[in-house]
């Protein structure tokens, strides 16, 4: 099961790991409450308008803005909810919008350098193990990365049963370049991601980017989140996460009916019966 970005995040932070904080809003006039009351939770004064739709690569189509002011979070928030978003990653029709994150800006300057990385918790097929994968050229698109500049990206096998050491995880810090506070914020970081994905019975978690603020503090501004359907029997509350707006509707029924049914292109599907 696929999650929008704000429930990705709320499920880190369940788990205590450090996310850009936001309040999501059907409408530009709770748009407008979210930033206020954003402002009166973080101190923020700047926002970003973020399109809530399955599918990543919202920036580049103009799903992802940043608002100066109260007005401007009316005027980008008006459009955005209800446009088409169309991303590298959506069918060329895009995605509708029916929901923004109002997030706190966590690009403020400061004494040091801000960086984005790169980071996902995934399971390897392959090795029948977990696996971290990780970059230093985090915000851009991966899938780029891994071609031009494969040397760029890390991984680590994890076993499932005895998880990650911490040797493990300051070597992860360390091939991220980071030193001093960063490095142990940076190792928080991985040890509450690590144990999130795990608990939530996870197979996919990408956090890009993952930044290094300017007063070194780390955080998850993005979220993808895929909760194992397998799993889902053992987590309840996750199941009202569920949005069927963002589905085929033609799995959706066929889930309806006890159907395992994967629409694929042209006149072929995939279609397995399963039991709850
Ligand atoms: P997506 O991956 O769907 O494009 P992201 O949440 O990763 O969405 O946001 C896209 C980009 O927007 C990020 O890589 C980041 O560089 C930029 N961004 C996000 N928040 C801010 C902010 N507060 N100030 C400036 N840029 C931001
Ligand atoms: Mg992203």
């Amino acid at each position: 099961m696929n999650l929008h970005e704000y429930q990705g995040k709320q499920i880190l932070n369940s788990f205590g790991v450090n996310i850009q904080r936001g309040i999501v809003a059907s409408t530009a006039d709770e748009a407008v409450a979210a930033a206020k009351k954003l402002t009166e939770d973080t101190g923020t004064s700047w926002y970003v308008i973020k399109a809530q739709v399955h599918a990543g690569g919202r920036g580049k189509g103009g799903g992802v803005k940043v608002a100066k002011s109260i007005d401007e979070v009316r005027e980008i928030s008006s459009e955005i909810i209800g446009m088409n978003l169309v991303t590298p990653q959506t069918s060329v029709e895009g995605k509708k919008v029916h929901q923004v994150l109002i997030a706190e800006d966590v690009y403020y300057p400061g004494a040091s350098e801000i960086q984005e990385f790169y980071m996902s918790v995934l399971l390897n097929r392959q090795s029948s193990k977990n696996m971290i994968m990780y970059s230093t050229e985090g915000g851009v698109d991966i899938e780029s990365v891994a071609e031009n500049t494969p040397d760029l990206i890390h991984t680590i096998d994890i076993d499932p049963d005895s998880g990650l050491s911490d040797q493990e995880i300051s070597v992860i810090a360390d091939n991220l370049g980071l030193s001093g506070n960063a490095h142990s914020e940076m190792m928080e970081f991985v040890k509450s991601l690590y144990n999130a994905y795990s608990k939530s019975d996870s197979s996919l978690f990408e956090i890009n980017p993952v930044i290094k603020t300017s007063d070194d503090k780390i955080l998850a501004v993005d979220a993808k989140v895929t909760i194992d359907d397998n799993s889902l029997f053992r987590h309840q509350d996750y199941l009202e996460l569920r949005d069927i707006r963002e589905e085929n509707p033609i799995e959706v029924e066929a889930k309806k009916a006890g159907l395992n049914y994967v629409d694929l292109d042209g006149n072929v599907g995939c279609m397995a019966n399963f039991q709850e």
